[in-house]
């Protein structure tokens, strides 16, 4: 989903689409393997595609609490007999040959009988004194009866290579039987907080003195990626201090991660620091709020070095920006295979003047009051305002140039999508 706003962007910035491309082929995949048992492979990425060792279902089995026959047998009995039970087949039991001239009472998940095609669920059974079955309503042949090998066949592809292990899909390798997987090892991301003014929360707040929240707020975001975090802390607004953060950070972890710093002031060293230490592949995205993010690498060339994403100091912009274009690159890092962005129409709820030169991600709530839902502003829209994000449900997308008319419709990008 392109905004196509290349060519109306402020000189200089990316188009948000683009930079988020660039990120993702910009990405070398870890390659070392680990065998981990199932049990232990929640939230880890698939190292190998994985072939089912076995049909499923297994054999023949019913669907339904019910009674297995041979239809032209029940309708071959004389006068409308029926047919008398002979034979009795829970779940767990083996694979039975139907006793001629009858039928069985059978559960749901036990072996269909050999000899039987249809399988007639108990409410539309009747017995009569005899205890022989009556059947009512449509009979067709091989009904309820859940084939082998109908989901997946001996052979045939389960996961691919780069799925995220998830409830679903390690149940999946469970009932194949599969209790090991072999998994990417888990990504390490040095994680470091850049300004003068920043404080722990916890202590007292003087006067200039800003909480850290971007640190707080990035090491949940690694930590739902499942990412193993190397907190590096505050680092001051020096070109020393940063040279020092960065030759630990670049040696000791997969992926460098910092907020702050990144614009074109004179307090802000990430720029110089990064090109001094390695090169910048962009630096701006064409978006708002998060546009002094940056993207290179600390080493001597791309391919050998340590890649660094540099995100802007405001805590919204550094949110949207995790969210947006550093979150893909992290899975694309992993080895993980990395989902579209998803939006759908949404008609706005409100009217007001629209981003110049940048495309603009507005913090909205849904009401669903109506049939159709409509975006309200969650509050107020400044890139340093975490309460309007914290209550959001996604973004409105405004192009550059693009005023805001309540009543026309803007894409919507659920937030529950970067959930991990
Ligand atoms: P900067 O990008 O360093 O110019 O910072 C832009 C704004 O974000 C300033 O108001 C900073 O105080 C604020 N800021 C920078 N880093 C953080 C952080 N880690 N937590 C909260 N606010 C921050
Ligand atoms: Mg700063």
């Amino acid at each position: 989903m392109n905004c196509h706003c290349a060519e109306i962007v402020t000189p200089g910035l990316l188009d948000l689409f683009d930079a988020r491309q660039r990120l993702i082929d910009a990405a070398t995949p870890i390659n070392t393997v680990e065998t981990i048992t199932l049990e232990q492979s929640a939230g880890r990425v698939l190292a190998e595609t994985l072939v089912a060792p076995l049909d499923m279902p297994g054999v023949d089995n019913s669907a339904m609490d019910g009674y297995a026959l041979c239809l032209a047998d029940y309708q071959a009995a004389p006068g409308g007999a029926g047919l008398p039970i002979l034979q009795r087949v829970p779940a767990g039991a083996g694979v039975m040959l139907l006793p001629e001239g009858g039928c069985a009472r059978i559960f749901t998940g036990a072996p269909v009988p050999m000899g039987a095609d249809i399988v007639v669920p108990q409410e539309r059974v009747t017995l009569d004194q005899r205890g022989h079955i009556h059947l009512e309503g449509s009979l067709v042949l091989g009904a309820n009866i859940r084939r082998q090998g109908e989901e997946t066949r001996m052979g045939t592809p389960l996961l691919a290579a780069g799925t995220f292990l998830d409830a679903a899909s390690i149940a999946l390798l469970a009932s194949h039987g599969i209790n090991t997987v072999n998994v990417k090892r888990r990504l390490r991301v040095a994680l470091l907080s850049t300004g003068d003014e920043l404080i722990t929360p916890g202590t007292a707040r003087a006067p200039g003195q800003v909480y850290d929240s971007n640190r707080a707020m990035l090491n949940v975001l690694l930590a739902q990626a499942q990412c193993d975090v190397l907190d590096l802390g505050v680092i001051a607004d020096s070109p020393q201090s940063l040279h020092q953060a960065f030759e630990h950070a670049q040696t000791a972890a997969d992926v460098v991660m910092c907020t702050g710093g990144v614009s074109v002031g004179e307090e802000d060293h990430v720029r110089p620091v990064i090109e001094q230490r390695g090169g910048l592949h962009f630096h701006g995205v064409a978006m708002k709020p998060g546009k002094p993010f940056a993207f290179g690498y600390l080493g001597a060339e791309p391919a050998s070095s340590t890649p660094l994403m540099a995100l802007p100091g405001n805590p919204v912009a550094s949110l949207v920006g995790w969210q947006l274009l550093a979150l893909p690159f992290i899975h694309a890092m992993q080895g993980r295979s990395v989902a579209a962005l998803q939006s759908y129409p949404v008609k706005a709820g409100f009217s007001q003047r629209g981003p110049r030169g940048r495309c603009e991600l507005l913090r909205v709530v849904l009401d669903w009051a109506r049939e159709l839902p409509v975006a309200q502003l969650a509050g107020g829209q400044g890139s340093h305002m975490l309460s309007a994000a914290s209550q959001a449900d996604g973004y409105l997308m405004i192009n550059p140039e693009t005023d805001v008319a309540e009543g026309s419709t803007y894409h919507y990008y659920p937030i529950n999508q970067f959930a991990a």
